[in-house]
């Protein structure tokens, strides 16, 4: 075999061996076969000072034609060869469009806003209007207007957050009806005042620190004492549910005169007794009365020509009688799975 010939042989081996080159690293291995340092075309090159001096340029061009063809197709195989790699790995890692999604989480209202707007809803159809007053209340507002001043026992029934000397947060609902009457004054009044109220008392399962209340007032030419009765049976047959029996009792509240508190017959057991309503039949509903005159006169009416009641019901209380929620603390607790029940 001549030289020709055996480079003939070395070629077609190496066409053929890259046939067979299935990843980057054989064809490494191919290049280094082949066109590496100790490679067989390039000990072909070397051989060729071995070769008689009148054969050398023949040969020596055929050689570098092998290598130089050699070299572009290994070039194209790499080219390739990465190619298929990506195409690969995207394969692999693909996202598929088709699957389900994962539901995302949606969050509802919280069980108090939820009670709140019940009862908005109840006192818009009656023809009532929700007024909003601030949380952080003047002094006067809080007590001193409402018929309650610095030296009447009664601000014993109110412990207080003080913001400063004049100022504090709101320990009822009661100040916006002040506020609202100053504000309507001499027009007829019907709103419902809801608000966070704050006192500063010991936590336990039946009192919090901080809580709602839901306030209304109502003030006119003739409001009685009998509208004040017929609102509140219609909302405990609006909220607790139809045919509710009402009792009324007598109370002392100081911006009210006469005072009363309202009752309604056992939500749980309609009135045979019950540990919710501890065996009475019956469950307090709210706190009410005819609007005191001093109160009146302090909003800028006239109690000889107007009259007007008023009542304030607590909104978790409710919820724990309606849903059967023995710990207040739980509404504010920030527990998840208490929350997710309503
Ligand atoms: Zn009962």
């Amino acid at each position: 075999m001549d030289s020709f010939e055996e480079l003939a042989v070395v070629r077609a081996e190496a066409l053929a061996a890259l046939e067979e080159t299935e990843n980057i690293a054989a064809l490494r291995d191919w290049e280094k076969a082949y066109l590496g340092r100790k490679g067989k075309v390039t000990l072909q090159i070397r051989a060729i000072g071995k070769l008689p001096p009148a054969q050398r340029p023949a040969f020596g061009k055929e050689v570098n034609q092998v290598k130089q063809e050699l070299a572009v197709l290994y070039a194209e195989a790499e080219k390739s060869l990465k190619r298929a790699e990506i195409a690969r790995r995207l394969a692999a890692s693909a996202v598929d469009v088709t699957l389900p999604g994962r539901p995302a989480i949606s969050g509802h209202l919280h069980l108090t806003t939820q009670t709140l707007r019940q009862i908005y809803a109840i006192f818009a159809q009656l023809g009532f209007e929700v007024y909003e007053s601030p949380d952080v209340e003047l002094e006067s507002y809080n007590f001193d207007l409402l018929n309650i001043p610095a030296y009447h026992p009664a601000r014993d029934m109110w412990d207080t957050f003080w913001v400063d000397d004049k100022r504090l947060l709101r320990t009822h609902t009661s100040p916006g009806q002040i506020r609202v009457m100053r504000e309507r004054t001499p027009e007829p009044i019907r709103v419902i005042l809801p608000g966070k109220c704050y006192r500063y008392e010991q936590i336990t399962a039946r009192s919090e620190h901080q809580f709602y209340q839901v306030e209304g007032l109502a003030v006119g030419r003739q409001v009685s004492m009998t509208d004040l009765i017929g609102t509140m049976h219609q909302f405990a047959e609006l909220f607790y549910g139809e045919g509710r029996q009402i009792r009324v009792r007598s109370s002392y509240f100081p911006f009210t005169e006469p005072s009363i508190e309202v009752d309604t017959d056992c939500i749980l057991c309609g009135g045979e007794g019950c540990p919710i309503c501890k065996y009475t039949g019956w469950l307090e509903i709210a706190g009410a009365g005819m609007v005191h005159p001093v109160v009146l006169e302090n909003g800028g009416y006239n109690p000889d020509e107007w009259s007007g009641f008023a009542f304030g019901m607590g909104v978790e209380r409710p919820s724990m009688m309606k849903y059967g929620v023995e710990d207040i603390r739980l509404f504010y607790g920030n527990d998840l799975r208490f929350l997710r029940q309503f």
